[in-house]
């Protein structure tokens, strides 16, 4: 076919660079990790091309009767592995799932009680600068001082003072295990509906390494590219009694036509979620964060929490130099060929835009295979790197080891040029 655009070397050079970088730096995003070769696929496929506004059986438009096929595949799969009575598989983000949540059971101006940003919650908890915070009165608890986790005596105290109509549990940068239960106990006694947000932790949850807050909670939503390992995407599971009204919300409230290649390719990540070696790469990621806190705390950085049960560690770099903010450290260890984010740290003194800390995951590592011993090394050569931010052979020295470590680890040997 005459298309004009076969050999658009000028965009596809560029994307081959970044399959190099992917490929020779290590990637410590906690959000981030890579997908299967499958995941691609079905993403890179001509479901891009469908126009499909409504849902299976139910559409505004002729010729879907595959896409149905597709979006039912998705949405049985991601039930059977969640153990929920409802999903729409059609969210284009983690953020858009929350949007349609609030959109579906609240009116604007009514009260929600969320973990505040600067204590590891997420901008659609409320924010200010979200529209999550623009439309909805929220009120947000955070974590106790001593031992840096989640404060449910507080929760409590604020959700009878403040009687939201959602609680929302869930965190962006928070190193420990979100226990739902307690959260479903305030829910009940005030009243409150019980919202989950599993967008870091839902394939920790799949794993059976989390536990499952299906059946604690009223709602669920999570993203499919964390640690999932899907596509970029999100997805809200909820009881049959919420299951209408968070369709329409999804659309025709929110959006327009969903990404059908997107939904083909969250199908794929249910169906490896479910395979049995999915439970082992869960392990496998808790495993490596908490070989990476035993490193990094072994060179004398604080964690908060004091470690980690879950896919990160979130470093507070006062502990090495008063000095040194989050920014500055990410820009140094970006030098070195080692990604990842400047993160605040409980009532941290800076902006969250510089920060005094640093947050650190092993979702990608773990995909690509490094284990225990690769996570000890990458905790010294994070350590070396911030002492030696200045010095700018050192950081070509540790880049050098960085390279080296990778070329073992390539995530996608195949698309290398
Ligand atoms: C990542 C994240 C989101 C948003 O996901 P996007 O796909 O980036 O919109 C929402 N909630 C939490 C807790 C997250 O960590």
């Amino acid at each position: 076919m005459p298309w004009p655009t076969t050999n658009d070397d000028e965009l596809f050079s560029i994307i081959d660079a970044e399959v190099e970088r992917q490929n020779r730096t290590v990637q410590l995003i906690a959000s981030e990790n890579f997908a299967s070769p499958a995941v691609l696929r079905a993403t890179g496929s001509v479901l891009t091309n469908k126009y499909s506004e409504g849902y299976p059986g139910k559409r505004y438009y002729g010729g879907n009767e595959v896409i149905d096929r597709v979006e039912d595949l998705a949405r049985e799969r991601v039930t059977a592995l969640f153990g929920a009575d409802h999903a729409n598989v059609q969210p284009h983000s983690g953020a858009n799932a929350n949007m349609a949540v609030y959109l579906a059971v609240l009116n604007p101006g009514d009260r929600v009680l969320g973990m505040r940003l600067d204590q590891g919650g997420h901008l659609t908890h409320g924010s200010p600068v979200n529209a999550s915070g623009i439309l909805f009165d929220f009120a947000s608890y955070g974590v106790t001082p001593s031992d840096e986790r989640i404060d449910f005596d507080q929760v409590r105290d604020l959700a009878k003072q403040h009687q939201p109509k959602i609680i929302v549990a869930g965190a962006t940068a928070y190193p420990r295990i979100i226990d739902p239960a307690p959260f479903r106990e305030i829910a009940d006694e005030v009243g409150a509906l019980f919202m989950f947000d599993a967008a870091h932790i839902a394939g920790l949850i799949a794993a059976g390494v989390h536990p499952n807050p299906v059946p604690y909670a009223d709602i669920v939503t999570f993203t499919t590219h964390k640690t999932l390992r899907g596509p970029r995407g999100g997805c809200i599971l909820s009881t049959a009694e919420h299951a209408e009204k968070i369709d329409k919300a999804v659309f025709p409230g929110l959006q327009g036509g969903p990404l059908d290649h997107v939904v083909a390719a969250k199908a794929v990540a249910f169906h490896e979620a479910a395979d049995p070696s999915f439970a082992d790469y869960g392990q496998a990621v808790v495993a490596n964060a908490a070989a990476l806190a035993e490193g990094l705390a072994g060179h004398g950085l604080r964690l908060v929490s004091g470690g980690t049960d879950n896919h990160l560690v979130l470093v507070d770099l006062r502990s090495l130099d008063e000095d040194l903010s989050g920014k500055k450290a990410r820009l140094a260890l970006d030098r070195a060929g080692i990604s990842l984010n400047e993160n605040t740290v409980p009532d941290d003194p800076r902006p969250p835009y510089i920060t005094s800390g640093l947050r650190i995951g092993a979702p990608a590592v773990t995909t690509q295979g490094m284990g225990p011993e690769q996570m000890g090394t990458i905790a010294d050569l994070i350590h070396r790197t911030l002492v030696g931010r200045d010095d700018e052979a050192e950081i070509a020295a540790v880049r050098a080891e960085v390279h080296a470590l990778c070329s073992e680890f390539e995530p996608y040997p195949d698309l290398a040029r």
